[in-house]
């Protein structure tokens, strides 16, 4: 028997919120969308409060799983503020109003592409195309149909993490058909040129590659389009980052504090561009000796958490440093198709289901910090 909402209400019914109060009864459940046993259900907090409510959002997504004919549940926390309220210093008028300078009209949409989500990072080698792999088959997970395009022209990794070689066949004299696998469309600079030859493009080269491999691929319809950026803040990616139609973006980061400021920095001109920041991601989190167990905080541990609970962001999730992410991505068997129940391609899968149901919800942005005169 299909499941319905009064099912998943009652369900709520029974998960209590560290106030004492039914989660059902809180008043904050927003949004039930129910498709072929998925649930997703939306709760709005205020965001100083998603680390507090996590217990019952783990809680609520396992009631709601327990239910005859439910697959799959996922609960997303929504900061509480209207999604595409101006946020402070953002232009009211239009989502992505004037950038000074730059072109002021909203990016064409892409055509069959309900979301674009862009993975950046602030600087590389924080595991930003290892998050965007895992994510997008994260989102393949939950049923999805999902592409991914390596904008990361300067260091592509998506063909090896996919272990993906050759090159895409061309449909006609515009389009080209995406690598596929794991049943991910792939697109990449990387089975196009050979990678000295995009080392030395510029700025306007890029973005015209970028703009080919977005536009001029038969990417069919999609639910999602991963878009792995190149990592930092220059020129390229607030021009691409302009240029996309995005629905939101993710920032990757390490705990420690350096690698923190450079995500600030990605965060800053994803708000200058009025792109919706879907949350943080913190990547070598933690890690477990293979020997003997014990966990070490290498980079330091919870700043990514930290910062976004002080920027009002959703904090999506922790991916501890392991050895077989490493070797997984490395040997094109990425863990979350190879190895979809471990514990580490649960967290991915985690971080996709929370990733969707805020772009379920009309996208997260940030709440206008209060303003208090003393
Ligand atoms: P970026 O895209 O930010 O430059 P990559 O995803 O290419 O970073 O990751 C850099 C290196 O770190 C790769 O060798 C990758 O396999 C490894 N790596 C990334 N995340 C993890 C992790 N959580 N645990 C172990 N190795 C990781």
């Amino acid at each position: 028997m299909a499941v319905t909402e009064a099912d998943v209400r009652s369900a709520l019914d029974g998960v209590t919120l560290p106030d004492g109060e039914s989660l059902a009864a809180s008043g904050r459940v927003s949004k039930i969308t129910i498709n072929d046993g998925r649930v997703i259900c939306i709760v709005a907090v205020d965001a100083s409060e998603s680390r507090a409510l996590e217990p019952a959002r783990v809680a609520a997504e396992a009631a709601i799983a327990r239910l005859p004919g439910v697959d799959r549940a996922l609960i997303g926390l929504k900061p509480n503020v209207t999604p595409g309220a101006p946020r402070s210093g953002a232009a009211p008028a239009s989502p992505r109003a004037a950038v000074k300078g730059r072109a002021t009209t909203a990016p064409m949409a892409l055509t069959g592409v309900k979301h674009i989500v862009a993975v950046s990072s602030g600087k590389g080698g924080v595991g930003k195309s290892t998050v965007s792999c895992n994510l997008a088959l994260g989102f393949a997970a939950q049923g999805l149909k999902v592409g991914i395009l390596d904008a990361d022209i300067y260091g592509p990794s998506q063909p090896k993490l996919f272990g993906l070689s050759g090159k895409p066949r061309q449909i006609d004299a515009q389009t080209m058909e995406p690598m596929e696998a794991f049943g991910i469309k792939v697109m990449s600079i990387g089975f196009l040129v050979e990678e000295d030859l995009a080392m030395i493009w510029r700025g306007p080269m890029v973005i015209s590659a970028i703009t080919q491999m977005l536009r001029n691929v038969a990417w069919g319809h999609l639910d999602v389009l991963v878009v792995d950026f190149p990592p930092g803040t220059g020129d390229i990616q607030l021009s691409m980052a302009q240029q996309t139609p995005l629905s939101g973006a993710v920032v990757v980061s390490t705990p420690q504090d350096i690698a923190l400021i450079d995500a600030r920095r990605g965060i800053a001109m994803l708000e200058k561009v009025n792109v919706p920041l879907l949350g943080i991601v913190e990547n070598m989190s933690s890690f477990c000796c293979p020997t003997c167990n014990h966990v070490s905080m290498i980079f330091g541990h919870g700043g990514a958490r930290a910062e976004a609970e002080q920027l009002g962001v959703p904090f999506l999730g922790e991916v501890p440093l392991d050895m077989r992410i490493r070797e997984t991505s490395d040997s094109g068997a990425p863990l979350v198709a190879t190895a979809p129940d471990s514990h580490h391609a649960q967290a991915f899968i985690g971080i996709a289901g929370q990733v969707w149901a805020a772009l379920m919800s009309g996208g997260v942005v940030r709440p206008a910090p209060r303003i208090v005169i003393e």
